[in-house]
């Protein structure tokens, strides 16, 4: 594809990527008296930071045509601790901790800490000590932070 960079006399300075690094890098060089490249695969900027708000429109989709989908429903529940709406995603991560699935132990674990960040410890022990009696990644870690709520 061809580039169309037009010829100056000035110092060229090209700068890969328009992110926040070089989005921040072309407006403090812009300032001095060169010519400033800004290249990106994309023609657009990514906002990361709102990332999460765009993931959640995503699985409340998901949600909504698929109500009994228990990954729609974690992912949707780990991406309001995320934004720390921890009691958005206690309500999402409760029900997928307490049916059958193939996100049970996750969502388990994770209703845990978000208990755990609206302080409420009982209720973030009861799902540490269920993970504690199950086999798999979760146990150890869960034995652990029982440990430390002591
Ligand atoms: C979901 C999420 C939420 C976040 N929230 C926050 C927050 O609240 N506060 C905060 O401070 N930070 C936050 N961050 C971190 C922040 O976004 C990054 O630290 C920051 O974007 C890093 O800046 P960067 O310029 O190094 O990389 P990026 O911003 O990722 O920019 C890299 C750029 O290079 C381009 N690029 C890559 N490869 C090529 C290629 N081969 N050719 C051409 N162009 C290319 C990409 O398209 C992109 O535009 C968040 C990150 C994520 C993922």
């Amino acid at each position: 594809m061809p580039i169309n960079i037009p010829e100056t006399d000035k110092k060229r300075v090209v700068i890969a990527g328009a992110g926040f690094a070089g989005l921040t890098l072309a407006r403090k060089l812009i300032k001095l008296d060169l010519e400033v490249v800004l290249l990106d695969r994309n023609n657009y900027h990514q906002f990361q930071p709102l990332f999460y708000q765009v993931a959640t429109a995503g699985f409340s989709e998901a949600i909504l045509n698929d109500p009994a989908s228990g990954s729609s429903r974690f992912f949707l529940g780990i991406t309001y601790i995320a934004m720390n709406e921890f009691n958005q995603a206690i309500d999402m991560l409760d029900g997928v901790a307490n049916q059958q699935g193939d996100y049970t132990k996750d969502a388990r674990w994770y209703l845990g800490l978000a208990y755990l960040k609206t302080g409420n410890k009982a209720k973030a022990s009861e799902c540490f000590e269920l993970l504690a009696q199950t086999s798999g990644f979760y146990r150890k870690r869960s034995e652990r932070t029982l440990r430390l709520l002591k």
